[in-house]
């Protein structure tokens, strides 16, 4: 297999953009968090980076958004980092659910109640729940610091729009860490309006296209920044989420994705869709106008011909 450089990448970027953008109108901006649906239906953006700081860029690739799920990654990382691998999958399984990112089905009917998978809402509260720190504040500012320090950009800041937002429209975020709560899997101490703040705050982080691309580069990389030479993210962490991105980054259509792209993703229902080449691009999309999934419509249709030209799947 010969991959590409990024100049043919990037020469084959207009072409694939403008037939990717029509399919947006098929598409439907996010609207149950109000803030949301702001952003223009028919945006397209990408951004390739890769290890020696080479970057490509089309479109509408300084559109801001928010991580929303994309968030859910990076905050795994931080509470593997912080609490270790056993204390972590004490509280979160490694398995796909085949529901809904916010249903609450499965904390009952299976035994036991714990969530499926960090990158579900329920999941990734419980995890927000693990990140070190004295306060709510406390562990919203950490997590902060370190997704600024993986995107090399320290200015990222949450968009204060998007987190009262969506903390005014979160009714059923609130039902399922409730539901947590009541059956143990968030403990005595732990103060649920406080938990949901710190996950309101990381899916509220506004990032471009770039700042995300970095992101993924990092994990491209197996944790290790390709310029500085610094280890920031043990090897083994970046290994399991990017398995978890391989099995549950793109909702219900992982397996899809996984056909007709064949890398690791996460998308967010911002419209965002971070992915990676491993050993060689960090890759990130905006398209706000989602499919039935709930996936950039435009965006995967890119990342779709991209990997078909220039042969990026992994299997
Ligand atoms: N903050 C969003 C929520 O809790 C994240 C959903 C997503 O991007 O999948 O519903």
């Amino acid at each position: 297999m010969k991959l590409e450089d990024l100049q043919a990448i990037n020469a084959f970027l207009p072409e694939a953009l403008h037939m990717c953008r029509a399919t947006a109108v098929s598409g439907e901006v996010a609207s149950y968090i109000p803030e949301l649906s702001k952003k223009p239906k028919e945006a397209l953006g990408i951004c390739i980076i890769d290890r020696s700081n080479g970057c490509v860029t089309a479109g509408d690739v300084d559109l801001p958004f928010t991580l929303q799920s994309i968030s859910k990654v990076f905050t795994l990382i931080l509470a593997l980092m912080d609490n270790g691998e056993e204390a972590v999958f004490a509280k979160v399984g490694k398995e796909p659910t085949g529901d809904d990112f916010n249903s609450m089905l499965k904390l009952e009917l299976v035994e036991p109640g714990i969530p499926f998978n960090p990158l579900i809402n329920a999941g990734a509260i419980v995890i927000s729940s693990l990140i070190a720190g004295n306060s709510p504040q406390e562990k919203a500012d950490r997590i902060l610091q370190f997704f600024r320090k993986i995107s090399h950009n320290h200015a990222i800041h949450v968009d204060m729009d998007v987190y009262a937002s969506e903390s005014a429209s979160a009714h059923r975020n609130r039902s399922l860490a409730y539901f947590l709560k009541d059956n143990g899997v968030l403990t005595d101490e732990v103060d649920v309006e406080e938990v949901l703040d710190v996950y309101f705050r990381h899916c509220s982080i506004e990032v471009t296209c770039k700042d995300i691309a970095r992101m993924a580069l990092l994990l491209a990389c197996d944790g290790t920044d390709p310029v500085t030479g610094e280890n920031i993210i043990p090897r083994r962490y970046v290994q399991i989420a990017k398995t978890f991105m391989i099995t549950c980054g793109m909702y219900n259509a992982s397996g899809e994705f996984a056909i007709g792209v064949g890398l690791p993703a996460k998308s967010g229902v911002s419209g965002g869709i971070l992915t990676l080449l491993p050993g060689r691009y960090g890759i990130a999309v905006v398209g706000p106008a989602l499919n039935s999934k709930g996936n950039s419509v435009a965006g995967v249709h890119l990342l779709e011909t991209l990997s078909a030209k220039f042969n990026w799947s992994m299997f």
